[in-house]
This record gives C-alpha cells, sequence and structure tokens, in this order.
C-alpha cells in the first residue's frame, strides 16, 4: 500500500526491538517508578487524569493520620496548610515560566476563569469583547456567557459580548481588532484561549498571539489544561498576562485537583476579582468588617483551601520536579514529540485503512502532548476507545468522533507507544469493537 499520510516520516523505528532500544537508552526511563501504574495498562489518558504518583498515598496519609489526626487545628501553622495556595503556587512556577509570586494554586478551572476575566474586563473599562474560539472547552465559554449574563446591561448602554471565531481564523481577527483599536475605536478587552485544543492537540504559539492580543490593545489569558506540566510553558517570556490551568491532568494531583492561577506581577496591583473571600483578604484573622484585597497573587483567593486534595496536588507538582535532574519539562517535552510521532505514525499505517485520520498537526512546534484520529462514525470511534480500554490500552473518546491519546512522557516508553498502535490496528482489523457492551456510552467519556 503507498500512504500520502504526513505522517509516514522517516528516521522513526520499524520495529518492537528498536523501541526496546530506544527505552534502554532513555534517560527520563527511572522516573516511569515514580508512579504507581497498574500493571498490564498502557495508560495515554494522562490529560485527563494524570496517574497515582507513587508517593502520594503515604503523602496524603501523613496529612490525615498525624496533620489532622494528631496536631489537629494546629496544623493551619505547624504544617503550613494556611499557606498552601501561594506555596504551591510558587513550587508551580518554573514549570510555567512564571515567577514564584505570579501563581495561586486554588478552586476549579471553571472558578479561577471567572475570577480573572472578571477582573480583566474590569481593568479594560469601556471595551466590550471577549474573544475566544468556538472549540474551546465549553467550561470556558459558559464561564464568560455566564459572566456576560451576570453583568448584564452596561452603564451607558450595550452588554460585553463573547465572539467566536475558527483557530485558523484567530490571526485575521486579531489583526481586525487591531485595525479598530488603531482606529481609536478598540474593542477587545481580552481573549481567553487555550493553548492546546483538548480535541485535536494544536498547538498556538503563545509568544505571537499574545502579541497579536497587545497590538489590539486586549490583555491576553491563556488556559493551559493541555500544556502545564506536559512541556516547558513561557508565561513571562510571551508577554502573558492571564493564565489557568488544571491541577489532575499533567500535574498528577489527582481526581479533582485543585486548579491553578497566573496572573503576571505588573497587574497584580490594579486587579479586582469578584470572589472577594477572607482568603483572598489582606489580614484574613484580623476579622475586620470590609474586605481589603491582600497585595499580590493572594487576592486571587477564595475561600478555605482543600488541604488534603492540596497535598495530594503538591506531591503531583513535585514528581514532575523530580525529572528536574535528568532534563526536566525540555527532555520530557523532546520524548514526548518522539512519542506521539511514532504512535500516530505507526497507527495510520496500520489503520488507514480502515478510515482511520489523524487530527493532530505533524508539525512539532503546532502540536501539544496527544494525538488525536477520527474515524468516518463517531459511534465507531467511541466503541473502538472502548474495546481498547478492554485490552488495558486507555486513551477517550471525545464528542463527536475524536479519538485521542496523551502522552506522558514520565511514565510511558516507547514500546508502550508501539503496542498501543498495535492494539489499535487489531481492534480495527478484527471489528472487536463492533459488539454492544463496547458501544454502550458511560456518562463520563
Ligand atoms: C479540562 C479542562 C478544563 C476543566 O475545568 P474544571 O473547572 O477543572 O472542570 C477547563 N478548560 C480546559 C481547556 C480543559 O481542558
Amino acid at each position: 500500500m503507498t500512504t500520502t499520510s504526513p505522517w509516514a516520516l522517516s528516521g522513526l523505528p520499524a520495529s518492537r526491538a528498536e523501541c526496546e532500544a530506544l527505552d534502554a537508552a532513555d534517560p527520563l526511563a527511572p522516573l516511569r517508578a515514580r508512579f504507581a501504574l497498574p500493571p498490564g495498562t498502557i495508560y495515554l489518558d494522562g490529560n485527563s487524569l494524570g496517574p497515582l504518583p507513587a508517593d502520594t498515598a503515604a503523602r496524603v496519609n501523613d496529612a490525615i493520620e498525624r496533620q489532622w489526626g494528631r496536631d489537629l487545628i494546629r496544623s493551619w501553622n505547624s504544617a503550613g496548610w494556611v499557606d498552601l495556595p501561594v506555596r504551591l503556587g510558587a513550587r508551580l512556577a518554573p514549570l510555567i515560566g512564571a515567577q514564584a509570586d505570579e501563581v495561586a494554586v486554588a478552586d476549579s478551572t471553571s472558578v479561577n476563569l471567572f475570577k480573572l476575566l472578571s477582573a480583566a474586563l474590569r481593568m479594560r473599562a469601556g471595551r466590550r469583547l471577549i474573544l475566544s474560539e468556538r472549540g474551546n472547552f465549553p467550561t470556558d465559554l459558559y464561564i464568560a456567557q455566564g459572566l456576560i449574563e451576570q453583568l448584564g446591561e452596561r452603564p451607558g448602554g450595550g452588554r460585553f459580548r463573547l465572539e467566536l471565531v475558527e483557530r485558523g481564523e484567530l490571526p485575521q481577527a486579531l489583526a481586525q481588532a487591531r485595525e479598530r483599536h488603531e482606529a481609536g475605536k478598540g474593542e477587545l478587552a481580552v481573549a481567553m484561549l487555550t493553548q492546546v485544543d483538548y480535541r485535536t492537540g494544536s498547538m498556538l504559539d503563545m509568544a505571537r498571539v499574545t502579541a497579536g492580543i497587545h497590538a489590539a490593545g486586549g490583555l491576553a489569558l491563556w488556559d493551559l489544561a493541555h500544556s502545564a506540566g506536559a512541556f516547558p510553558v513561557r508565561l513571562n517570556q510571551a508577554g502573558a498576562d492571564l493564565a489557568v490551568g488544571c491541577g489532575y491532568k499533567y500535574l498528577n494531583g489527582g481526581p479533582g485537583a485543585p486548579a491553578f492561577l497566573y496572573v503576571a506581577r505588573r497587574l497584580q496591583a490594579g486587579f479586582a476579582q469578584p470572589l472577594s473571600g477572607w482568603m483572598g483578604h489582606a489580614a484574613p484573622f484580623a476579622f475586620e468588617t470590609g474586605y481589603r484585597p491582600a497585595d499580590g497573587v493572594a487576592r486571587f483567593l477564595c475561600g478555605t483551601p482543600p488541604v488534603l486534595s492540596m497535598v495530594a496536588l503538591e506531591a503531583g507538582i513535585d514528581t514532575l520536579l523530580a525529572a528536574e535532574p535528568f532534563g526536566g519539562l525540555a527532555a520530557i517535552r523532546a520524548k514526548s514529540l518522539a512519542l506521539t510521532r511514532l504512535f500516530a505514525q505507526r497507527a495510520l499505517a496500520l489503520c488507514e485503512r480502515h478510515g482511520l485520520r489523524c487530527v493532530t498537526p505533524v508539525d512539532d512546534a503546532a502540536r501539544g502532548s496527544q494525538a488525536s484520529f477520527k474515524l468516518p462514525d463517531g459511534d465507531m470511534a467511541y466503541a473502538v476507545v472502548q474495546a481498547l480500554i478492554a485490552r488495558g490500552v486507555i486513551g477517550d473518546f471525545r464528542s463527536p468522533d475524536i479519538l485521542r491519546f496523551g502522552f506522558a512522557p514520565m511514565y510511558l516508553r516507547h514500546v508502550d507507544a508501539w503496542d498501543a498502535a498495535e492494539a489499535l490496528g487489531e481492534v480495527l482489523a478484527s471489528r472487536e469493537w463492533d459488539r454492544a457492551e463496547f458501544r454502550t456510552r458511560a456518562a463520563v467519556t
């Protein structure tokens, strides 16, 4: 069979034995032991729920039995519980290219989006436009819609508005916004963009897009859900204003882990956020009647931190930091690109004749840490993913028709990419997916 796939690259391993050799020479190989992975599983869903790090259970158990059980309320001070949001923010900061005092860990990504979007709209008074992508993760769009609803009719008339464009139309939309800005009629308040598209894995050039947003007079709010912990993010270098991201994806913080937010230092003093809870107060334990925001990023906190979840997230962040002596996120990025390239190429070689198409960019600079595919029919795509999961190859399905496979190189090997592609090939060739049990949709896909 001749293939025209752009993924038919040369220089990739052509056998499982070659993959084994690459793994034997892999400097990141020792890091796999830092995870408690179930045997017989190839886990390609760390982009949705990172696996359990090997020492999380012991650390959470210590927080329960010693810090909570024995030391009781004293632990707010003695174990530093009260500082967890800013302490974890500082620890996470270098992984996303930020200063230690620009990041805090709190709430969920959705709630943090609400806080930052709201603050951004106040900062850009007079401007009414939030720009985002039609394909952005729904919660991002829902939060913007809810905030606009809440803010209602503006003094002087009119409302805020959410404009959605396709990813490919962004440069054009920003150029138009720039023209209006330069003509003194600037409307863009904030552009809210997710760096890596959750469905396709396509990655935006953060520095270039941020420059385009600034040229139009807007603020750049980045969602790093599929970036943080997957590759080096350079918020400061890109000139990013605001960012949010998840704790439970590539940061391996556990189900429902707290999220993070970033506010560039230069903006912090001028920002007011709407969830003015006591943990964001300048002096929470003075119990004053009036709200006074804390200096710095702490003003973006709201209520009491979920300590046990924070401790689990701390273990997840420390697991990533353990990669530093092995080359850190730069080495993780290089291996991730190699794994997604290998998997996509091998999967297409085996499955193009069954209608499999890759929707992830072949260009390294335009690809996050996943490989996503389409099949001719969404129900079939769903069933194929379920059949793979039954074989212990865990990826996920994203409506309407995407098969998604995330690659986290701290615990994945070249042989895993190879074997997963083989499994996909077998599932399609044998029509193993075509069974009622694999077609029934669960509540969480
Ligand atoms: C996963 C994800 C979220 C999740 O938000 P939560 O509030 O944690 O549920 C938000 N945005 C993007 C882009 C995501 O991929």
